[in-house]
């Protein structure tokens, strides 16, 4: 008997969608199940940057920094709508790591990776650059660099997309119970979100649960494993735009931890984020005062800006899930990535992923693919450098904003630009022939149309008002609990039945 798929990946978080897209591209037969919505875990929690990382330089990081430099250069291409260069002041005084230091490490940040597009760095002056307005006048001197800005949850997605166009078979709400070797192929039991059960057989499983990696490991897969991974929680708050904060900022902490506070959407500042070893995933997902109050604290200390509670219109949490390589300061724990292959005595393989960033996982479905290539020898190569992801098909965001607003003059600019960075060059599948907003259904918020509801249902596999809100939309954040609920019921009212 032939399996019916050649994969089954189990996760879609940003590495099980990579996965899946590259693997469903080269031509084989993919089933991803993703026991929530798609990106509902750690790959909407993150800080949303592909960078290469300063820091990981001081850990001698040099492949992970290399890999992660030149990804920025890949999605910027591939990704235009919903990636931007952003650029990151660095200010500096004595207290911090030596000036010739941080001179090299960006030296090396802007060289090691190959050829750029993004600007380089610099040193800066302050008052004199305009870039350090909101920064206290103590500060007089620092550093420029550039890195990329992502939406994680929209990148998750687009992967999970691009899979199903080229094939995939993508289950949400999906849980995968069971996976054994018999009979020559493995098979995999899945239960949908009423508890109905299905098997489905295939040549390969792969592991990529994420935090929960070994959870599947024990309890799905039945096997015996040593701890290796390593959950480290961060956290972040989101205030209304610090004064003059259209750039980013980096900041090093008492502690020689940086923190970010990165433009969000066009009102808001994000700032993050924490690093704290947890030993349980309950609650994880929940921001704590204490950190809270840190992150505070590291604001106050560099901005001109006094930061309290009351300024915190969103929190997030999510847990890093680190490959375990012993060091005790979780700041310290590798980023980079393992994958570990089983197929002992000529079995069919199981390959597991350990860590892993949202910035290296086109490299890492790449690499996962090379070791899964002995089972698949007709596999294609690797194709995922250039081809762009829906809606990514423009060579520039400016052009494409330009024609849009050509096309519908009769529609707000803001709402049109942020339609544009979640959907790129697909936004006239939802705008269609609308003139005016009233064409376009109920207003629900200041961006989020009924039209676009219910194209998010019917093509992105959105179910619940959260699935639209927060990770195929960052709606959420300004509309009041009123708008959020008539979200709510006119989701339940479409779909009743489907959670
Ligand atoms: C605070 C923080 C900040 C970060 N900032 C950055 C950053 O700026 N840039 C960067 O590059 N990286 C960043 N990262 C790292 C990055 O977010 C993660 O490495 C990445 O999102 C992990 O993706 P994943 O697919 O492995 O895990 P996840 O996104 O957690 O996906 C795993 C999925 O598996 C599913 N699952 C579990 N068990 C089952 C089962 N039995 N059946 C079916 N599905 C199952 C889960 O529901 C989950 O959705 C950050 C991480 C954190 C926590």
């Amino acid at each position: 008997m032939t399996p019916d798929h050649d994969i089954v990946i189990i996760g879609g978080g940003i590495n099980g969608c990579g996965i899946a897209r590259d693997a469903a591209g080269r031509g084989l037969k993919v089933l991803l199940c993703e026991r929530d919505d798609i990106a509902a875990h750690t790959s909407s929690w993150s800080s949303k940057l592909i960078h290469g990382g300063l820091r990981y330089l001081e850990q001698f990081e040099f492949r992970l920094v290399r890999e992660a430099l030149r990804e920025r250069e890949v999605l910027l291409k591939i990704a235009p709508h919903i990636t931007r260069p952003l650029s990151f002041v660095l200010p500096h005084d004595k207290r911090m790591r030596p000036a010739w230091m941080l001179q090299v490490g960006l030296w090396l940040y802007d060289n090691i990776g190959g050829p750029i597009t993004l600007p380089k760095s610099q040193a800066v002056t302050f008052p004199n650059d305009q870039c350090g307005q909101s920064l206290k006048p103590g500060y007089k001197k620092g550093f420029i660099y550039s890195d990329l800005q992502v939406d994680d949850s929209r990148l998750t997605l687009l992967n999970a997309l691009s899979a199903k166009e080229k094939g995939a078979t993508i289950l949400t709400r999906t849980k995968c119970v069971s996976a054994k070797r018999h009979d020559g192929m493995w098979r995999v039991v899945l239960q949908d979100h009423e508890g109905v059960r299905t098997e489905v057989t295939a040549k390969a499983v792969v592991n990529a649960a994420g935090p929960w990696v070994k959870e599947v490991a024990e309890d799905v897969l039945h096997l015996k494993t040593k701890a290796t991974i390593r959950w480290v929680k961060g956290s972040h708050i989101v205030v209304p735009r610090l004064p003059g904060a259209s750039h980013a900022y980096i900041l090093q902490n008492d502690d020689k931890r940086v923190i970010f506070v990165i433009p969000l959407a066009d009102k808001y500042s994000l700032i993050g984020t924490t690093d704290v070893t947890v030993r349980t995933l309950d609650a994880a997902e929940q921001i704590s005062p204490k950190e809270l109050d840190y992150l505070l604290a590291a604001v106050n200390r560099y901005m001109t800006t006094t930061l309290t509670y009351a300024d915190v219109v969103w929190t997030y949490a999510g847990v890093r899930p680190l490959y375990d390589d012993g060091e005790s300061n979780p700041s310290q724990v590798t980023r980079d990535y393992t994958l570990q292959v089983m197929d002992a005595e000529g079995q069919l393989p199981l390959l597991t992923v350990f860590g892993g960033k949202i910035t290296t996982y086109r490299e890492l479905a790449i690499h996962v693919l090379e070791k899964l290539k002995p089972w698949f020898p007709g596999l294609r190569g690797e194709w995922t450098a250039t081809e762009p992801l829906p809606g990514g098909d423009t060579p520039s965001v400016t052009a494409l904003f330009n024609g849009l607003q050509a096309r519908y003059s009769g529609l707000p600019k803001d709402y049109l630009f942020a339609l544009l960075r979640r959907h790129g060059t697909r936004v006239t599948r939802i705008l269609g022939n609308a003139e005016v907003v009233e064409d376009l259904g109920t207003r629900f918020g200041p961006h989020l149309t009924q039209r676009e509801i219910d194209y998010l249902m019917a093509e992105e596999w959105a179910i619940t008002a959260d699935d639209i809100l927060w990770r195929r939309t960052k709606a959420g954040l300004g509309m009041s609990a009123d708008e959020k609920r008539a979200v709510a019921d006119y989701v339940f009212s479409v779909a009743p039945g489907r959670m």
